[in-house]
């Protein structure tokens, strides 16, 4: 295993780097450090306007095919892209759910319609999405989804409640988890339906979080109709789908998320040497502790990365979710015993510092994509070959 980046690939991180410098100049000069982790909401329009302009320039969609608007890139290629993006401080981004998980989603399970359709939109930014899968009654467990649709005169027609469903309020898309075969149970009678946001049966609620924002939504389907051709594969098929996204959920941006938390750990440790900590032992061995936790994770995501690219699933990839949850919850906590009292005041309406957006952001790390829990059930089960879990019927 070599896990160098080649002469080519050092070239390209060049002209990616040339790029971004010239890109987050003028009006997007100031979204620098924005819609990062508690800052979800922040500047939409010019987050929007961004994104469109990295379109225009093509550092989007890197590694979908020409012809649906990507670039045919390598998976390091665009890891490379996500590590300087990062590294460049540029803004979190608007169109991730459509670009990194729908669009790979169609591009290997989708009809040529759909293709045509859907990815081009996404690729220029003009159709943002977001994913209905979790419910009230079905999160982990997934396959208990009871949210409804039936085939009527050429339409889906869904009846239901979607609910921690991100973006939900900004989305023009939804791809949705339903139950098509009405006396079906768990995995079986599922589909994958494509439903848009924007009409009279679809109602958005946000939930508003510690942090003050209300990036996701609660999502209720009262008659909610799309086409009988938005459908992902064949009814009855939608597990199978919607397993090929989640496998979608990580891979290239896993490097980029740790360079953002290089920025945020450089944060943290200039909030303590503003204090005068830096020599304080605990304080200071925690940084240690965390500086040395942030370069096994990046070695083990190049493992992980190189085990992807050769269709290995190894050690890494079973362990990545659980380590880089653990330590950003355990960097938020850290700032928070630095901060002391300030970091229990918050300024007026509701200003909270960007190290207290961390603190709180960081909780939800470990639930989302899989809880500690499911996590080390995985490692446990695939990993270590222990018995399956016992509170599922059928996992
Ligand atoms: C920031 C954020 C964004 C999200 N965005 C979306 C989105 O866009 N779309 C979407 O569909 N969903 C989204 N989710 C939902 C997310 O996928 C679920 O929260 C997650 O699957 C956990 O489900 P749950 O919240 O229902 O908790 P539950 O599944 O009810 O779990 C509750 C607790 O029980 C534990 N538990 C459950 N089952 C087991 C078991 N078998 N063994 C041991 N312990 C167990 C869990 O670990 C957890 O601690 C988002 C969540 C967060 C936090």
């Amino acid at each position: 295993m070599d896990l160098r980046f080649s002469d080519q690939e050092n070239e390209f991180r060049a002209q990616v780097r040339g790029s971004l410098e010239q890109l987050l100049t003028g009006r997007f000069a100031a979204l620098r450090g924005r819609g990062g982790a508690g800052d979800e909401d922040a500047l939409f329009d010019e987050r929007l306007a961004w994104e469109r302009h990295l379109s225009a320039n093509n550092w989007n969609c890197l590694s979908w095919p020409k012809a649906f608007g990507g670039r045919d890139l390598t998976l390091m290629q665009e890891v490379i892209f996500f590590e300087e993006y990062a590294k460049a401080r540029a803004p979190g981004r608007l169109g991730h759910i459509g670009e990194g998980l729908l669009g790979p989603t169609l591009i290997a399970c989708g009809n040529e319609e759909q293709k045509k359709r859907f990815l081009p939109k996404i690729s220029a930014v003009e159709e943002l999405w977001c994913q209905g899968y979790s419910e009230p009654g079905a999160g982990s467990d997934l396959a208990a989804v009871s949210c409804r649709a039936e085939l009527v005169n050429g339409q889906w027609r869904l009846h239901g409640q979607k609910t921690w469903t991100s973006h939900a309020q900004r989305a023009d898309w939804c791809f949705v988890l339903a139950r098509t075969e009405a006396s079906s149970t768990r995995h079986a009678g599922l589909s994958y339906l494509l439903v848009p946001m924007k009409q009279a049966g679809v109602d958005i609620r946000p939930i508003i979080q510690p942090t003050g924002e209300g990036d996701f939504n609660e999502v209720f389907f009262d008659d909610a109709r799309t086409d009988a051709t938005c459908i992902v594969g064949e009814p009855g098929e939608g597990w199978k789908i919607a397993m090929a996204t989640l496998a979608f959920e990580r891979g290239s941006s896993t490097l980029a998320q740790q360079l953002q938390f290089t920025n945020e750990l450089a944060q943290v440790r200039g909030a303590a040497a503003d204090r005068g900590l830096l020599k304080n032992n605990e304080i200071s061995m925690r940084l240690a502790q965390a500086q040395m936790e942030l370069l096994a994770m990046r070695w083990s995501s190049l493992r992980m990365l190189d085990g992807m690219a050769s269709g290995q699933l190894d050690a890494p990839a079973l362990t990545s979710k659980l380590y880089w949850s653990n330590w950003h919850r355990n960097l938020g906590e850290l700032a928070m015993d630095l901060l002391g009292c300030d970091g229990d005041l918050v300024g007026e309406g509701y200003d909270l510092s960007s190290l207290q957006r961390l603190f709180l952001f960081s909780r939800a790390d470990t639930i989302y994509a899989g809880s500690n829990e499911i996590q080390r059930n995985i490692i446990a089960e695939r990993g270590l070959g222990l018995p399956k879990d016992r509170w599922r019927d059928d996992s």
